[in-house]
């Protein structure tokens, strides 16, 4: 990344950080994923449980694999056998001590923008669990709200369906959001979350660096 737009990104963090404080949200500004990583590590409470949600993010951090080498309880679907089994782990990560997770798109006035699938990334993210670490880079920060949804669901989630493979939808097929309601459509639940009633209950790592989708 040119030294322009990171001075760029470190400006509109500290901007974002008070908005996202107003919104009682714990914004915690860190300069790449790697210190995301550290500090998320430092936060979590080694004897108390882990859940996570799909996330390049997250994935890209090396968190996971971090977690596992210190022992942490992690409820972890990619490691079921069966569908059946998948299902019962995500809805035990709903009730983890905490969960991992990424932000699709974040509003100028610090509004949360996500779309899900089977819808329980956002489910732990609105209720559940009692800390939520959420990883986002400050390349998701699109604007207003009409701006950020349409960011999210024009350029965010065809990505996705090209990264899951999916055959039959029209972002697949056009490379475009067609708006479908295809069986494997993955555009099913989105999101707005505009304040957390319980202060510094999400911990936002707004990220100075261009990761994720
Ligand atoms: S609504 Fe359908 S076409 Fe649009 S991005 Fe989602 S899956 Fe693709």
């Amino acid at each position: 990344m040119e030294d322009y737009q990171r001075k760029r990104y470190v400006a509109a963090a500290s901007t974002l950080s008070k908005k996202l404080e107003r919104r009682n949200f714990q914004p915690i500004i860190c300069q790449n994923l790697l210190e995301a990583r550290e500090q998320a590590m430092k936060i979590i409470d080694p004897d108390k449980s882990v859940g996570f949600g799909g996330s390049i993010t997250i994935e890209q951090s090396g968190v996971i694999e971090e977690l596992y080498k210190r022992g942490q309880k992690i409820i972890d679907r990619e490691r079921t056998k069966s569908p059946e089994e998948r299902h019962q782990v995500m809805k035990q990560a709903l009730l983890s001590d905490y969960f991992l997770t990424s932000i699709n798109g974040i509003t100028e006035e610090g509004e949360l923008v996500n779309i899900d699938s089977v819808g329980n990334r956002v489910a732990a993210l609105t209720y559940g669990p009692d800390k939520v670490l959420a990883f986002v880079s400050m390349r998701k920060v699109y604007g207003d709200l009409t701006a950020t949804v349409e960011m999210v669901r024009k350029n965010t989630a065809p990505l996705n369906a090209h990264r899951l493979g999916l055959q039959k939808t029209p972002c697949i097929k056009k490379g475009l959001c067609g708006d479908c309601l295809q069986t494997e459509c993955i555009c099913n639940t989105l999101v707005i979350t505009r304040r957390s009633m319980a202060k510094d209950r999400i911990v936002i790592f707004l990220i100075i660096d261009e990761v994720g989708l």
